[in-house]
C-alpha cells in the first residue's frame, strides 16, 4: 500500500514504469527490486543492501515472492558484500515487512528493527527490535540515523545515511506518483508535519521506497508539501463554490479525471477534510452523506 496511483495523474507513469532488478545507487547502497509491481506499488518495493563491509543492512524486504530471493542474491554479489548483517523497516506494510520470513528461511534469522505497532506486526512470528526517533543503527561504511515521519503509516521511520546526506525515504517520498493517507491508520495533519520535518535536514539524494533515485531532495519535497497545500485551496474553494459533500467537491477537483477514479479521490480528499477539521476551518454534518460545511 504505497502509491496513491489511482488518484495521481502519474498513474500511467507509476504502473508501466521499468526498473532494474539490482542497481548500485551510490558506493553505499545497492538495490533489490522487491519483484511486487501493482498500481500502488509501481514497479515494486525497492529494497537496499547499505553499507560497504562483509555484512550490509538490508532496508526492507518486499512482500515475500520467491522471485524476490535470487534478485537479493544477485544484489549482495553486485554489492561485493557476502552476508546480511540485519534487517531494518521503514514501516509495516505488507510490501515492506512481508519478505522478512522467506529471507530468514533463506539465508538464516538475522536482528529486525523498526517502529513497533500492534495492528501491523501482530501477524507475523518473528521478535522486533523497537526503534525510535533519534536512534542510530550503523554497519561498516555507514549509519543510518532514525527520523520518525507518521503520516502515511503511524509506525514509519526515515533513515538518514549520515556518509552521504541521503535520505531513506520509505513511503513518505516516492520517485513517481504520490502517497496514500490510508482513512484508518494515516493522518494529513501528520503526514504535512513529517515532510516539513523531513525537509529540515535538508537531504541531497532521496532513496525512496518505490521509483527510481531523487536526486534533487528538498526539491522534492517542496514539491509534495506544495501539491497537498494546492489541493488543500481547492478543497475549499469547491465548498466556497456550494459543494456540500465529498463527492460534490471530488466532481469539481477530479472533472478531467475518469469516474473510476473518483472513489480514490474521495478518500484523498476526505484525508483533507480530517486536517482542515482539526484547524477549525471545516466541519464534518451529522446524518448526512459524508456531508461538510465551512465554518
Ligand atoms: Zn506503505
Amino acid at each position: 500500500m504505497c502509491g496513491d496511483s489511482k488518484s495521481s495523474p502519474d498513474a500511467s507513469v507509476m504502473l508501466g514504469m521499468q526498473m532494474p532488478n539490482t542497481d548500485k545507487w551510490s558506493q553505499r547502497v545497492t538495490t533489490a527490486l522487491g519483484q511486487n509491481p501493482s498500481a500502488f506499488t509501481g514497479p515494486g518495493t525497492n529494497t537496499y543492501l547499505v553499507g560497504t563491509g562483509e555484512e550490509r543492512i538490508l532496508l526492507d524486504t518486499g512482500d515475500g515472492r520467491p522471485e524476490y530471493l535470487p534478485v537479493l542474491e544477485e544484489a549482495i554479489e553486485q554489492s561485493g558484500c557476502r552476508s546480511i548483517q540485519e534487517i531494518v523497516l521503514t514501516h509495516g506494510h505488507p510490501d515492506h515487512i512481508g519478505g522478512v520470513q522467506s529471507i530468514f528461511d533463506h539465508f538464516g534469522p538475522c536482528r529486525v528493527t523498526k517502529m513497533k505497532y500492534d495492528a501491523f506486526d501482530s501477524p507475523y512470528d518473528f521478535e522486533i527490535h523497537e526503534i525510535a526517533d533519534g536512534d542510530q543503527i550503523s554497519t561498516e561504511g555507514a549509519t543510518l540515523h532514525a527520523l520518525h515521519a507518521p503520516g502515511h503509516a503511524p509506525d514509519h521511520i526515515c533513515f538518514m545515511l549520515e556518509e552521504e546526506r541521503a535520505l531513506f525515504t520509505g513511503d513518505n517520498v516516492l520517485g513517481v506518483g504520490t502517497t496514500i493517507i490510508p482513512a484508518d491508520s494515516g493522518s494529513l495533519a501528520d503526514y504535512m508535519d513529517s515532510l516539513h520535518y523531513l525537509l529540515a535536514q535538508k537531504p541531497e539524494h532521496l532513496f525512496p521506497a518505490h521509483g527510481p533515485l531523487v536526486t534533487n531532495g528538498m526539491e522534492k519535497i517542496q514539491e509534495y508539501i506544495d501539491h497537498r497545500l494546492n489541493r488543500e485551496q481547492q478543497i475549499l474553494a469547491a465548498m466556497q463554490q456550494g459543494a456540500e459533500n465529498v463527492q460534490a467537491i471530488v466532481e469539481i477537483i477530479y472533472a478531467a479525471y475518469p469516474k473510476s477514479l473518483h472513489a480514490a479521490a474521495g478518500q484523498s480528499v476526505t484525508s483533507h477534510l480530517i486536517k482542515l477539521e482539526s484547524e477549525g476551518q471545516v466541519q464534518s454534518v451529522p446524518n448526512t452523506q459524508q456531508g461538510w460545511t465551512l465554518l
